[in-house]
């Protein structure tokens, strides 16, 4: 029914791309691209609204509008015929995403659709149909039985791994409702991880989990023999007897309980006497998890329209964010097109000097940490910039233009603003449109 639409869509992405090669064909550097993350009540829920939201973008020279449409609650502002409960109530007359991409497209934007992946809300359809597919912890609680600075955490993470669960069950095919129903551009991940701010190290140990996790890293051979394999000591350092593959697992693991088995996976040690190593499989279990979704998201989509971008919100260090959440983004280049690391001030430390110094520094690093493989935007926050003025409000629009500056030092193939939102509320527009259009 789209197929108008859709070419008109590819048309566009084609466009872009023929000014890049031409770019690049001729020495000279390729445009900045410029994209902005924005919320769904920055458009609105009418045909008028939508339209004065895509006039805003395109006085501010935005090639890209990155949109949030499956929420934080789990509700989507898209007519879903797949999940029509999952409809956000004020969206139910008024199809958000068809209204964006119509009107965006006219003026020559594209649209990315903003999913948040693996977090869910404690009251939304995902969980309240399927409260076996959540994260668990050691104590077989879930993420929304956490609290964080004093305050009740609401957020159910959901685990990434289960199958058939959350992964496969719903966010997948909510991804392949998009692709195929609309002429969109891309769609984009966030949340494409562990829980990070609450517990990092401690989800997830869901019964597929707790047997997977030795699965994953075959620390216990499934053909036998039944007697355990103990590690025979033939090298004179004891960890270089590994490579035998004796039996990981410690004596009377099929008795173990939830915790026992948590503890093992994050304090145990694969070779007894060794040191406490065994958190690594917990580890890179994680990333493969993730890794595993953002593969199977690109191939299903592309599968469907092979001209769909993929594109992700990650945080800064793919290094350490492997660590703590699962999400070591750098090993994504194959099915990713462009990544937009959050290189927000308040993921940093010590006074806007210093934040600018490390923006352009992380910039650069990151482009490195991803090979160049695939186009990078530097992403900033508006609100983070003002630190200093919080008592006053007052948003000095000069800082923002240091902040751009800052990150284009590194010279990344574009920038993301956060958010759509709050340059409104702090009347930045104006301060946008000098920077990106002149
Ligand atoms: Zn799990």
């Amino acid at each position: 029914m789209n197929i108008t639409r859709r070419q008109a869509a590819a048309a566009l992405t084609g466009a872009l791309g023929l000014a890049q090669v031409k770019a690049q064909q001729r020495g000279a550097q390729p445009p900045e691209v410029h994209a902005v993350w924005a919320g769904a009540s920055d458009a609105g829920a009418s045909v008028e609204s939508v339209r004065a939201f895509v006039a805003q973008l395109k006085r501010a020279n935005i090639h890209k509008l990155v949109m949030c449409a499956k929420e934080g609650n789990g509700n989507v502002c898209w007519h879903s015929q797949r999940f029509p409960q999952l409809i956000a109530p004020r969206y139910k007359d008024f199809d958000l995403v068809e209204n964006l991409v119509r009107e965006a497209h006219g003026q020559g934007i594209e649209v990315h659709i903003w999913l948040i992946d693996f977090s869910e809300g404690e009251n939304g359809a995902a969980f309240r149909e399927h409260p076996e597919w959540a994260q668990v912890s050691a104590e077989g609680k879930r993420t929304n039985s956490e609290t964080l600075l004093d305050r009740a955490y609401h957020a159910v993470w959901m685990c990434p791994a289960q199958r058939p669960g959350y992964t496969d069950q719903w966010l997948l095919p909510l991804i392949e409702e998009l692709v195929s129903r609309y002429p969109v551009d891309g769609i984009h991940h966030d949340y494409v991880r562990y829980a990070g701010d609450v517990a990092p190290d401690t989800y997830c140990f869901c019964d597929y989990c707790l047997k997977q996790l030795p699965r994953h890293a075959l620390l216990r051979w499934e053909t036998g023999p039944r007697e355990r394999q103990r590690v025979e000591i033939v090298r004179p350092r004891l960890e270089a007897n590994w490579e035998a593959t004796p039996d990981m697992l410690p004596p009377g693991w099929e008795q173990f309980d939830r915790r026992e088995k948590a503890d093992f996976f994050l304090n145990g040690r694969t070779l007894a006497g060794g040191p406490p190593d065994m958190r690594y499989f917990f580890y890179e279990y994680r990333v493969d998890q993730i890794a595993r979704f953002v593969r199977e998201a690109c191939e299903r989509a592309r599968r469907i329209n092979p001209k769909i971008q993929m594109t992700a919100a990650v945080f800064k260090n793919p290094i350490q964010s492997g660590r703590y959440l699962g999400q070591k983004w750098s090993d994504w280049t194959p099915w990713i097109d462009a990544f937009m690391p959050m290189n927000y001030r308040s993921h940093f430390l010590g006074d806007f000097d210093t934040y600018l110094a490390h923006l352009t520094e992380i910039t650069a690093r990151q482009m490195e940490w991803t090979r160049h493989e695939k186009p990078l935007y530097s992403g900033i926050f508006t609100s983070d910039l003002y630190k200093e003025e919080a008592a006053s409000h007052t948003y000095p629009p000069e800082k923002l233009t240091r902040a751009i500056e800052a990150a284009r030092a590194a010279k990344p193939d574009g920038i993301v603003i956060f958010s759509a939102g709050t340059l409104s509320r702090q009347n930045l527009w104006p301060q946008l449109e000098a920077v990106l259009v002149g």
